[in-house]
């Protein structure tokens, strides 16, 4: 490439030197030059042919370069073929050549235009290519008048050399229109050719075209004949660069931009004509109405693609506000249901707030959602969610929100509303789901449970204070059992700060001692004895007295301090168990029962700990039963920490079965011993078939799986005598006995028949 590139140079050099002298008017012999362009046609011509045979480079680039390569042959041909004829004009078979050659170099044009166009183009829209096109022709009309006046017309006048004169035109004006090609194509960038390259080739052919255009001078200036193989030799250059181009790897990848030039072609065509305009005017009144009528026609083109483009804008402009428009909707709304999101609904929320007036909170929480979810599949829960917005939509007025805040957690925001009627709204939520959600072929039956909050004036609540108190009556609302609704008073507040305070206080209480435990007694159902007991914590607060575990255990399991809690209720329980043992003999229960969180279970030391209190109280572990939730074993860790306590033959109890969704898997996975019916179940079980069902249920796995049972929260005989029935063997309630200090429990004993005769005589001994 690079030598083919200095051979081209050389014979550059050499026309230049010689056109030089022969215009000094020094006897020179012609045939130089004119071997000179045909010569650099050809090199040139072969480095377009080597630009196609770029490594990698695309099967349409390629195509493209090897068309060019053809054509710019063809030039060489048919160059070759002229130059006798201009060598000496006034021979008789100039014009036979010229005949000859004509169709050789339109061909070759024809198939550059054919390669041009054969290149693939970004697509565009219809208005671009209306202002594409409408550019061209602003283009073509200003050179077509340029070409007129300066070479053209003289020529006409001159009269001289027709036949020149006509093919010299023919080859300009199609030099003219290929120049528009070649503008269309650098404009669209084809990304396969190197753009530029695409702006050399295109350099090329206007300079191709002024090749045409000297034609005149040197018509009437024979000494300047040097002039056009010397055009020739630089369009050969603008090939050959225009191939090296292709080669620069950098150049290939450059994609096309629009460029910011082309952009104001137009206004260079006005200006240029105007100018054109103002020079005929002042020196050649004859072209002054052609002139004058392109000048108007290339303004009134420029003013139409104006409009186009303006319009294109517009529409541009409309497409991007609509875009805006989905982006702000996504953004502020939920793309499941539609409704508002969480961000959205506190800014609309805000907004009411800072209007007098009340405004109606409602958080709608969906009971039991996680279990279809979990259970059917997401695309059943999704479909209940987009029914469930649906229904809520309907139980609110036009102009309430209603939003999801998130998963099954929806709000709604009743402008203007009262407390009251903010009641009969949640009612009316709660009407509306009556009627069960057919989700994929399954009948749902979906509830919730609603907090009320509403704002008061005088409080002037925040947007956070109001979801707040909407959040805690949401909670009473779930406390009060499913479906349910409460609204929110002055004072719940308060309870859980207390309940935030519980939490970092609790630190102290372990170190201080304000923990203590209560037992109480599990017993055999047939004849009330005591076989057992379950520890249970209490913590005696100096000021706040004494707090249920339900209220700072949830806080210990959140913080971890139930790990360190835990590990003093185990040595305790343990320590206490052992004390039995040695002072009760035969009447001790056969074990204690400690309740182990899952925060516990995964503790990398819990397994130790459980075996130092153990050995610390010299205690036999058969003495000992942990008692976990289902769902504390959620992970492997925690299985594989409750089956080490099993190979040491500690007992395992499974508490408020029955509660959890993943009882069953667990029974197989778990090594349990016992399993605990869930107070819930005792409650009704009495009165309601379906609780006495699921008893049942129990018994039957457990009496299948061989393990041993106890029933919580025992308060009446009438379900004593119904688990009795149903086969249970062990229970523990109020009606036996409520948790008791270890001093009562040991009395009680005392008075009672000896429970687990076996396991109390053994230890005893
Ligand atoms: P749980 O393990 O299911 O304990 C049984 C709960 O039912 C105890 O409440 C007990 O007092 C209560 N109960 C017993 N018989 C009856 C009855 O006939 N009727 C009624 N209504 N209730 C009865 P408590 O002591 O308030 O404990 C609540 C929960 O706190 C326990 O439920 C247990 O999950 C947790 N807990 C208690 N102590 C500890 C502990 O030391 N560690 C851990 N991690 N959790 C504990
Ligand atoms: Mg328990
Ligand atoms: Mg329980």
């Amino acid at each position: 490439m690079r030598r083919l590139m200095v051979a081209i140079v050389a014979c550059m050099l050499a026309a230049a030197s010689w056109a030089t002298l022969y215009a000094a008017g020094l006897p020179m012999p012609k045939q130089i030059v004119w071997v000179a362009g045909p010569f650099g046609l050809a090199m040139s011509a072969w480095m377009a042919w080597l630009a196609g045979e770029v490594p990698g480079i695309a099967a349409s680039a390629r195509r493209f370069w090897h068309r060019f390569a053809l054509a710019t042959g063809l030039v060489t041909i048919g160059t070759a073929i002229m130059t006798p004829a201009r060598l000496s004009p006034e021979s008789p078979y100039a014009l036979r050549l010229i005949q000859i050659a004509a169709p050789v170099l339109a061909t070759s044009i024809l198939i550059v235009l054919y390669a041009l166009l054969r290149l693939p183009v970004r697509t565009r829209t219809r208005a671009e290519w209306t202002r594409l096109g409408l550019d061209g022709l602003t283009v073509l009309i200003t050179t077509a008048l340029f070409l007129w006046h300066l070479a053209l017309r003289p020529i006409a006048e001159h009269n001289g050399h027709l036949g020149v004169v006509i093919g010299l035109s023919l080859v300009g004006i199609t030099c003219l229109v290929t120049l528009v090609a070649v503008l269309k194509v650098v404009m669209l960038g084809s990304g396969t050719v190197s753009r530029r390259s695409m702006a050399l080739l295109a350099t090329t052919l206007v300079a191709g075209g002024l090749s045409s255009a000297v034609s005149p001078l040197i018509a009437t200036h024979p000494r300047l004949a040097g002039l056009q193989p010397m055009l020739t030799l630089v369009e050969c250059l603008l090939v050959a660069a225009a191939a090296r181009a292709q080669w620069r790897p950098a150049a290939a990848q450059r994609t096309a931009r629009g460029g910011r030039t082309y952009s104001k072609l137009p206004y260079y065509a006005v200006g240029a004509t105007l100018v054109l305009l103002a020079f005929v005017a002042y020196t050649d009144h004859r072209d002054i109405a052609a002139v004058a009528t392109g000048a108007i026609a290339v303004s009134a083109i420029v003013g139409a693609r104006q409009l186009v483009a303006l319009r294109d804008n517009q529409r541009l402009l409309a497409e991007v506000s609509a875009h805006e428009r989905r982006l702000r909707h996504q953004a502020t709304h939920d793309a499941l249901t539609g409704l508002v999101n969480r961000n959205h609904f506190t800014e609309l929320l805000g907004a009411a707030l800072r209007h007098p007036g009340p405004t109606a909170v409602l958080l709608i929480d969906l009971d039991d959602f996680k279990l279809i979810n979990d259970t059917l599949g997401h695309a059943v829960g999704d479909e209940v969610l987009m029914t469930v917005a649906e229904r809520l939509r309907g139980a609110v007025r036009a102009e309430d929100v209603v939003a999801r805040l998130g998963g099954d957690e929806f709000a709604a925001m009743l402008y203007e509303v009262p407390g009251e009627h903010a009641v009969g709204v949640a009612e009316r939520i709660r009407d509306v789901l009556t009627t069960s959600v057919r989700a994929a072929g399954h009948e749902l039956l979906v509830r919730a449970s609603v907090g009320v909050a509403t704002s008061s004036p005088e409080l002037a609540e925040d947007v956070d204070t109001l979801l707040r108190n909407a959040d805690l009556a949401m909670y009473a609302a779930k406390e009060r059992g499913k479906g349910g609704h409460f609204v929110y008073v002055p004072g719940m507040t308060t309870r859980i700060v207390a309940h935030a305070e519980i939490g970092a206080r609790l630190r102290d209480a372990i170190d201080a001692g304000q923990l203590h435990l209560q037992y109480q007694p599990i017993v055999r159902l047939d004849d009330g004895r005591t076989v057992g007991t379950e520890a249970l914590v209490r913590w005696r607060h100096p000021e706040l007295g004494v707090i249920p575990p339900g209220d700072f255990i949830p806080a210990a399991e959140q913080t971890g301090l139930v790990v360190p809690l835990g590990r003093f209720v185990m040595r305790e329980a343990c320590a206490q168990q052992a004390r039995w043992l040695r002072e009760l003999g035969a009447s001790a229960p056969g074990y204690v029962s400690v309740n182990v969180a899952g925060r516990q279970l995964t503790d990398p030391d819990f397994v130790t700990d459980v075996l130092a209190a153990l050995d610390d109280a010299g205690l036999d572990p058969r003495h000992l039963t942990v008692e976990v939730t289902e769902t504390a074993v959620v992970d492997e860790a925690a299985i594989a920490a409750l089956q080490q306590l099993r190979d040491r033959r500690i007992r395992i109890a499974l508490d408020d079965f029955g509660t959890a969704a993943s009882s069953l898997g667990l029974l197989l996975t778990c090594p349990v011993t016992a399993l605990k019916l869930d107070r819930s179940f005792v409650d009704e079980i009495t009165t309601v078939a379906r609780q006495e069902a699921v008893a049942t249920a129990v018994i039957r796995m457990a009496q299948a799986l061989d393990l041993d049972t106890v029933a919580e929260g025992i308060e009446t005989e009438a379900q004593a005598r119904m688990l009795r029935h149903l086969g249970y063997t062990f229970g523990q309630g109020y009606l036996y006995s409520r948790p008791l200090a270890p001093e009562d429990l040991a009395r009680r004993a005392a008075v009672a028949p000896p429970a687990f005769a076996g396991l109390a005589v053994h230890h005893a001994t």
